[in-house]
């Protein structure tokens, strides 16, 4: 059986990668340029630099034994970084016993790895969905996804939406209205799913290279107050082959929210100033690469409920929105649904 997962992030991998596992035929679409999703970096003059996920940390049993697969192949490293915090104006260490995992060299390595010998299509963004109806006329019998240039891939015996809830909305919407006898079985999952359109907040990051080493001992820092909410010296991680010293800054859901629409160059030049702010020194910024993450991480007043398999149409949701975020809960749903696929069958 032929099954298709939109999204090539850990949730759509950790999905594609059981099914490939348990020899069903899997094919991945994802519209970036490669697999990663919000565990994507940036190559900057041979270096990557990691804008989206920072670290990820292992707590379940099952995650960790696939950390184990990730070590061994190289895929992933501890990164040992000297955590700071700060708060009420002052920085100070802050330690603890935290075994934070890195992906080498860059974030979506460990991504990159679970869809090896997996077809993926890179680049292709899935703009439209269509059921498959039976010989009876009723649906459920399989899916078509179509591309922004309405190439038509499938049909899809079953198909997996491992994107976030607002863009998962978006594409179903397009099924609904594709055909009458799908809106009767699409329209209540439809609902709940926009009740959960708030479940990613977004987040401005900004990788910002200076002309030395800063002078301070902290490789990361969690910053407890103010516009921004983490910062990293990216050259602090392990298998990066980069001497320069660069620093990424996060800034928090609120005010990426109040600047959302604001120009790359006005958040470089406020993350600059934030940076002088917290290392209590003049700097000298010699390059900066602004991302806008539109849907970053979990926001806490949301709690979705959502089931995420709905056997009668063939179709599954996965994401680590719908396990509350990060990217263990992203593996872990995606393992989940393709489990629950290889059993109703
Ligand atoms: C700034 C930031 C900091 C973070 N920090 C951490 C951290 O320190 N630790 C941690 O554990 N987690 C962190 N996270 C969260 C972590 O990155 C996510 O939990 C995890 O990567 C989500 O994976 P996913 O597969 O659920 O979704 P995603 O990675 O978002 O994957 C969805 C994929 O769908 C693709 N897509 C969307 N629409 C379409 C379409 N129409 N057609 C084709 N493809 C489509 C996208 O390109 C994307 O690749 C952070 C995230 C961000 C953004």
């Amino acid at each position: 059986m032929t099954v298709a997962v939109i999204g090539a992030g850990m949730a759509g991998a950790a999905a594609a990668r059981t099914l490939h596992l348990a020899g069903w035929q899997v094919e991945v679409f994802d519209k970036g340029r490669s697999a990663g999703g919000r565990m994507s970096s940036k190559r900057v003059g041979g270096h990557y630099l990691d804008l989206g996920a920072q670290y990820f940390t292992a707590r379940s049993d099952s995650f960790n034994e696939q950390v184990s697969q990730w070590r061994a192949a190289n895929v992933v490293s501890n990164w040992p970084a000297s955590c700071y915090r700060f708060e009420q104006g002052q920085l100070r260490q802050s330690v603890d016993n935290t075994l934070r995992l890195v992906g080498n060299p860059s974030m979506q390595a460990p991504v990159k790895a679970l869809l090896a010998d997996i077809a993926v299509h890179l680049d292709c963004r899935i703009s439209r969905l269509s059921l498959v109806a039976d010989k009876n006329g009723q649906t459920g019998a399989g899916w078509y996804l179509f591309d922004e240039h309405n190439q038509r891939f499938g049909p899809f015996k079953a198909l997996i939406l491992a994107l976030p809830p607002v863009q998962l909305h978006t594409l179903l919407t397009t099924a609904v209205a594709a055909d009458d006898a799908a809106d009767h079985e699409l329209a209540p999952i439809l609902n709940q799913l926009q009740a959960h359109s708030q479940a990613l907040l977004p987040c401005w990051a900004v990788n910002l290279q200076l002309d030395r080493p800063a002078p301070i001992d902290a490789d990361a820092i969690f910053v407890k107050e103010g516009n921004i909410s983490w910062l990293a010296r990216q050259n602090s991680k392990p298998a990066r082959d980069n001497k320069a010293e660069n620093w990424l800054v996060h800034f928090s859901p609120q005010c990426s929210i109040l600047h959302l629409h604001a120009k790359p160059t006005q958040i470089a030049a406020l993350a600059k100033a934030e940076l002088e702010l917290i290392f209590d020194l003049p700097l000298s910024v010699t390059e900066a690469i602004c991302h806008r993450w539109l849907y970053a991480q979990i926001n806490p007043a949301v709690c979705p409920a959502a089931p995420d398999y709905h056997p009668g149409l063939r179709l599954a949701f996965a994401g680590d929105w719908l396990k509350g975020g990060r990217v263990e809960n992203a593996w872990l749903s995606g393992v989940a649904v393709a489990k629950e696929i290889i059993t109703h069958g």
